[in-house]
């Protein structure tokens, strides 16, 4: 059985070093104030998936992803989300990813150099690997950034909002 079961977050946006969101399996909600970051963990979610356009996790540019200080404090340097799946044997005797393990990290890391300029780089659990990487393997779960299993905040108002016209 594939499921997400926690999100490990370092300097991602609004969250200061590091913090782990455990999700336990079934139905997790995040609740809490206005502005206290639960779409930041979406984002931080659909960051590590691979979304076609930075729009989608509201980001300009990378230096967005990145903590910024939080107002009088020091911006980080980096950013690093994890996204941790199961990837048990299932009925069929098969994992749902081709990844020999129970546990997959799915790790993306993003540094300023000194120049201003910004670096990705991919693990998938210890070792280096890649956006393709992670883009097939996800793909083989049906785990994509982009899809329907992902409703952000707005969508389900938008689509009772919108002529059939549009909704068709
Ligand atoms: P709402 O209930 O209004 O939807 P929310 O819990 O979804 O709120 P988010 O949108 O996740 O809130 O978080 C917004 C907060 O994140 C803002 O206070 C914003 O300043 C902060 N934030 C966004 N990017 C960064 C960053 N790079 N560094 C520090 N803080 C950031
Ligand atoms: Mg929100």
């Amino acid at each position: 059985m594939l499921y997400l079961k926690g999100v490990e977050l370092e300097n991602f946006k609004s969250f200061k070093g590091e913090v782990t969101i455990p999700l336990v399996r079934g139905f997790t909600a995040i609740t809490g104030p206005n502005g206290s970051g639960k779409s930041n963990i979406g984002d931080a979610i659909q960051f590590v998936l691979g979304t076609k356009s930075n729009k989608n996790i509201r980001a300009d540019n990378v230096r967005d992803l990145i903590f910024n200080g939080g107002g009088g404090g020091n911006p980080a340097r980096y950013c690093k989300v994890t996204l941790v799946f199961s990837n048990d044997v299932g009925e069929g005797g098969q994992r749902r990813m081709s990844v020999d393990s129970d546990e997959v990290r799915f790790i993306r890391h993003v540094r300023l150099t000194k120049s201003g300029n910004s670096v990705s780089a991919y693990k998938l659990n210890d070792e280096d690997s890649s956006r393709n990487h992670f883009r097939l393997l996800l793909a083989e779960a049906n785990a994509s950034a982009d899809g329907y299993n992902i409703v952000l905040q707005g969508d389900v108002t938008n689509l009772a909002k919108m002529t059939p016209r549009n909704r068709r």
